[in-house]
């Protein structure tokens, strides 16, 4: 199934953008600048001779080009983006506004600590509501993202085990379903991972668990609510256990929007866990934008926190920079450069402040009704991965679609025609054919009504048979089509080449001008 084509290549009014360089006119340029004075060179033979590469082009084809690159970006300012495991939700302005304030945005980290106190109390005060809502006893605020938080937990997990003479432990237990950050990130600090096995339920065996735990196991790795959308009800148990063991208990805390302003996580025998404040807490995220993993300590784990921390002095605050120093007597180090990413703890306070902690718990609520929402009248036609009520995101796998030739990137792919951003697939791992969706609280029931209408209507089209041509076809209306991902990811072209050679000669066709 072909669409006609246009001369042009573009479609309606959604234009075909080419790379920047492609567009180079030599000389053009959008501003005028006055001749350069004659100067004595003393470059000799060192001289370049070739243009720069600088693409020549006037004013409005930059504001052009850019602003076309930026209409093909999909976002969660342009439509429903139900990506599980990523807590697409909409971020208040208020909050961007607030990030935005001259004395927090223009702050400059080499400025001498008299003249940022408001800057450190701010911290500060991300930091009390962190650890008032989770009940922990410290938080490290410099992780830049969750996959860093996580790094800094293990961090202190080490760091305690070295300072307790147990340095020979060397192993780290991940469940099945776990996200991908969590073995990588046991394994960049220098550990094994074992994996433990789900139950029929989605969850966590704990008898599996029990099994695996043995003198040479460092930690356990949890999510909760973890990425089949299930609350880990046995955490007390595993906690339990994995203390009994010497092992600590690190908490995979991205899925927090789920249970915020409902549980304390110390309550659970926690020991350490990232939160992403880029998820719960008001941070546009998805383009690799920067992100914040503060991560919740236990007392037993608070005195290895990395540096930079701040503290309270009299009135006013400090900042401790130096591991092997008061507050940080026992810190493993610094792990990135100053305080961490201060805007988003801008976004975050503001965020918290404006809710409150009863507007959070409804958040929350209201993230997990949405959920279930979905499951519920998704489940009419479609094959929940597992037995509901779940907490913020609904797991589909692809039993419906068993004998009709469609499979769940078709589905995904026919979604975007119907101007959905799909939701996660081939994620959890241990769901066959997994289609994994998180409304989040901040959809109406007017878009969740709409996106069902259209998974239904595609759930019924598949089953009803014929529609294989179509499916595969899918998607028709954007930009490009069925892409070839795998090569994409693993063979990615980063690096612009010139057609001709020649072209190239920015020498040459400098000497012709
Ligand atoms: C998003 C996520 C992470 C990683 O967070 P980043 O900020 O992308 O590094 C880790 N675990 C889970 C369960 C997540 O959803």
């Amino acid at each position: 199934m072909t669409m006609p084509t246009t001369v042009s290549g573009n479609r309606g009014l959604q234009l075909e953008q080419n790379l920047i360089f492609e567009q180079d006119t030599p000389g053009m340029t959008a501003v005028d600048l006055p001749a350069a004075p004659k100067v004595i060179e003393r470059l000799g033979d060192m001289k370049s001779t070739r243009r720069i590469g600088l693409p020549g082009m006037s004013e409005p084809d930059v504001v052009r080009h850019y602003t076309r690159l930026s209409q093909k970006n999909y976002s969660i300012d342009s439509g429903f983006y139900p990506l599980g495991s990523c807590t697409m939700k909409h971020n208040p302005r208020l909050n961007e506004k607030m990030a935005r304030l001259p004395g927090f945005a223009d702050v400059h980290p080499f400025q001498p600590v008299s003249t940022i106190q408001g800057a450190l109390e701010l911290i500060d005060t991300c930091a009390a509501w962190l650890k008032e809502l989770t009940g922990m006893a410290a938080v490290a605020m410099s992780p830049a993202a969750g996959a860093h938080g996580e790094l800094c937990g293990l961090m202190c997990i080490k760091s305690a085990h070295e300072a307790n003479g147990q340095g020979h432990r060397k192993i780290v237990l991940v469940p099945e379903s776990a996200h991908g950050t969590n073995p990588a990130t046991a394994a960049l600090c220098g550990y094994a991972v074992e994996a433990i096995p789900a139950n029929a339920e989605g969850r966590v065996d704990v008898a599996a668990l029990r099994q695996h735990l043995r003198p040479e196991i460092a930690a356990v790795m949890i999510t909760n609510p973890n990425t089949c959308g299930l609350f880990e009800r046995d955490c007390i148990e595993i906690a339990d256990a994995v203390h009994e063991a010497g092992a600590y208990f690190y908490m995979d805390g991205a899925n927090y929007n789920a249970i915020v302003g409902r549980l304390r996580i110390a309550d659970l025998g926690v020991d350490a866990m990232h939160i992403n404040l880029h998820k719960t807490f008001s941070t546009p995220h998805g383009g690799g934008g920067p992100g914040a993993g503060p991560t919740v300590l236990s007392p037993k784990l608070a005195p290895f926190a990395p540096v930079p921390q701040v503290v309270k002095i009299g009135a006013g605050f400090d900042s401790e920079e130096h591991a092997g120093f008061g507050t940080a007597k026992q810190s493993y180090g610094r792990m990135k450069g100053y305080h961490g990413q201060f805007g988003v703890f801008v976004r975050a306070v503001s965020y918290m402040m404006a809710m409150g902690i009863d507007g959070l718990r409804q958040a929350s609520g209201d993230a997990v009704l949405n959920a279930n929402y979905l499951l519920a009248r998704l489940g009419t036609e479609m094959t929940a991965a597992f037995e509901g009520p779940c907490m913020h995101e609904a797991v589909f796998d692809d039993r419906f679609l068993k004998g009709t030739c469609v499979t769940t990137l078709d589905i995904a792919k026919a979604l975007i025609d119907e101007g959905v951003h799909p939701p996660t697939m081939y994620f959890p791992l241990v769901v066959h054919g997994a289609l994994l969706m998180e409304p989040t609280e901040t959809e109406s029931k007017q878009t969740l009504d709409k996106f069902i209408e259209s998974m239904l209507h595609l759930a019924r089209k598949a089953k009803a048979g014929g529609a294989e041509a179509a499916f595969k076809a899918a998607p028709m209306y954007s930009p490009r089509r069925r892409l070839d991902e795998t090569k994409a990811a693993r063979k990615p072209i980063l690096r612009w080449t010139p057609s001709e050679p020649e072209a190239n000669g920015n020498g040459a066709r400098q000497a012709a001008e």
